[in-house]
């Protein structure tokens, strides 16, 4: 390899889709460490939490569906831009960029003793893949293809509902009501289903609610997010 090329290759191709400075990656790693990420969180639905708790208020008072809840980061500052960059923004390169970080939780998740038979990512409307073109939950799980069965056909979104982000808690339970269907109960024992953000986890919990009631084969429902978003008051 002559000197140039050596110079090339070891040079940033792109930049920083944060900061706009040269970058490896499409995101710098500068950027990467401001990512929040809370230790300690509620056992079943993944809030933050202080210290000497297991569970949050909310899921002593009604735990949710799903049986466990794990996530990768806090959903604020940098996260959320990305986030919705590559939801609203058709970055697929952020996709790429947390797709090896999801593939590296579940590594982890898997060490831990978290196994699963299938990956079920929050299914979209037909109507919302139409418009944007694209699943970025389906995107976040692209590097997984080969580790572990991806299943996007079983469960289906058949309401195409309002987005849930200004909805109150009540309004979002009513509103994502009845908004899955199952093509025949699933057979596998373990599930995990992923999605990008989970916020008041009443999407999630309905779709746990789907599976469980349709699929007795099911005896583990977990639920992985990429970020996990801080309940404000009014939506308590
Ligand atoms: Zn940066
Ligand atoms: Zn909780």
């Amino acid at each position: 390899m002559g000197i140039y090329s050596r110079i090339a290759k070891s040079l940033p191709l792109q930049c920083c889709i944060v900061c706009a400075e040269p970058s490896f990656h499409v995101v710098c790693q500068s950027c990467a460490n401001e990512f929040s990420i809370t230790a300690k969180r509620c056992l079943s639905c993944a809030l933050p939490l202080n210290q000497s708790l297991e569970y949050c208020g909310n899921c002593l008072r009604t735990s949710p569906s799903f049986h466990s809840a794990f996530t990768l980061y806090d959903y604020e500052g940098v996260v959320a831009y990305l986030i919705k960059k590559m939801k609203y923004d058709a970055r697929l390169s952020v996709a790429q960029f947390f797709a090896e970080k999801v593939s590296e939780k579940i590594d982890d998740m898997q060490s831990s003793g978290h196994h699963y038979d299938v990956i079920i990512p929050m299914p979209l409307h037909k109507k919302r893949l139409r418009e944007r073109g694209y699943n970025q939950v389906v995107e976040l799980l692209k590097t997984l293809d080969k580790k572990m069965p991806i299943d996007t056909r079983s469960v289906q979104r058949v309401k195409s509902t309002v987005p849930l982000t200004d909805l109150s808690l009540a309004q979002r339970k009513k509103e994502i009501k009845g908004a899955f269907s199952l093509a025949e109960p699933l057979t596998h024992k373990r599930i995990l289903l992923v999605d990008d953000v989970m916020t008041s986890g009443s999407s999630l919990n309905e779709l746990a609610t789907t599976i469980l009631k349709q699929s007795p084969a099911v005896v583990c429902c977990d639920a992985l997010t990429l970020s996990r978003a801080h309940l404000i008051e009014s939506q308590t």
